[in-house]
């Protein structure tokens, strides 16, 4: 939901400050951030390389390619199509909003703060810019007072001693439920993973995750405390299902669609599935085409439908093609391969027939 504002932000900024006298470099930068703001990220990036390659000192293209490359969550890419921007043009106000959002994704929580800052100093920040301003100023607060405590493959950050157990506890449900993840899709990661431990305030006012999410992850693993520090199970499912994005986000540098990664986290949070042929028998089911962007914007019922569509999807494909072909599939699709190739090539049937058979 956010990065569609964003980008709507962007192509009106974009539109406004066109650097072309080309007629035909005008309509590509239109039509790319059109692309953009649909959700065609890849046709968006194609199209700004290919009116750069005619203009590759216009920074407003420069802008366009970062934003496509941020919406596809290529953070090395959009931070290098920035320093491009800003190199040509130091002051351009697009350039720099994205600059924080890459920064802070990136975990440069104090780069990002420092590079909003700069737009205030200049006046250049509206509203938004100032309350996103404030809410990461607000986190890095919050993580000066942060304890962490260190596992094998986890760094956990907690606020008091009074959640120590709880950080040690969540320390070895994630190594249990690394060790299951990683056997299924035959990888293991090789950095540590950041965790943060956050109150139930904290977290809706760090991530603004959508009431229903009982967790985040964006780079770091982010779980309220709720009531899940007295149910085990809760906290092993919460913690299993954000270490499956973690993973993934290692197999694929870039975004996948969201009903597979989604289903993946959801089929390997808890072995019981129940609930979700449950709601899957109560409603009509929903074309995985439908769930392939973010499920932000969806009310809790909707977001149950699409969790549910999404994890006996992805069951289907580990029971017929195995996690490994699954860990496959996400690594060509994270390299760029068509989704319907790199399907049909990894999973041994076509998407289509796959997706018929799910709802006969
Ligand atoms: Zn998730």
């Amino acid at each position: 939901v956010r990065s569609f504002l964003l980008v709507a932000a962007l192509a009106c900024a974009a539109s406004a400050a066109a650097q072309t006298s080309d007629p035909r470099i005008a309509l590509m930068e239109r039509a790319a951030w059109n692309a953009l703001a649909n959700g065609e990220t890849k046709t968006a990036a194609d199209i700004f390389r290919e009116a750069l390659a005619s203009d590759p000192r216009n920074a407003q293209l420069h802008v366009g390619a970062a934003a496509a490359a941020f919406a596809d969550r290529r953070d090395d890419d959009a931070k290098n199509e920035i320093d491009r921007a800003l190199s040509l043009d130091s002051k351009l106000t697009p350039a720099r909003l994205l600059l924080g959002l890459v920064l802070h994704r990136r975990g440069d929580l104090l780069g990002a703060i420092r590079a909003y800052e700069s737009l205030a100093a200049d006046h250049a920040a509206d509203n938004t810019t100032n309350a996103t301003l404030d809410r990461w100023r607000r986190e890095f607060d919050l993580q000066l007072r942060m304890q962490q405590t260190f596992g094998d493959h986890f760094v956990v950050s907690f606020e008091g001693p009074a959640e120590e157990a709880v950080a040690a506890k969540a320390i070895a449900s994630l190594s249990r439920a690394l060790d299951r993840i990683c056997a299924v899709l035959n990888t293991y990661p090789t950095r540590a993973i950041p965790v943060v431990l956050y109150t139930s305030e904290q977290f809706t006012d760090i991530t603004r995750a959508p009431s229903w999410a009982a967790g985040a992850y964006d780079g770091t693993i982010r779980v309220p405390m709720r009531g899940a520090v007295d149910e085990d199970a809760e906290l092993d499912r919460v913690l299993a299902h954000e270490l499956t994005h973690a993973v993934v986000h290692t197999l694929a540098a870039s975004a996948i669609p969201t009903w597979l990664n989604e289903g993946l986290a959801t089929a390997l949070e808890s072995p019981d599935l129940g609930w979700a042929h449950e709601a899957v028998a109560r409603f009509d089911p929903v074309p995985l085409d439908v769930l392939s962007r973010s499920f932000g914007r969806f009310t809790g019922g909707q977001a149950t439908l699409a969790y549910a569509t999404s994890a006996l999807a992805v069951q289907q494909m580990l029971d017929e093609a195995g996690g490994i072909a699954v860990a496959n599939l996400i690594r060509d699709l994270g390299d760029g391969v068509d989704f319907d190739k790199a399907f049909a090539h990894r999973i041994q049937r076509s998407f289509e027939d796959f997706e018929a058979a799910l709802h006969p």
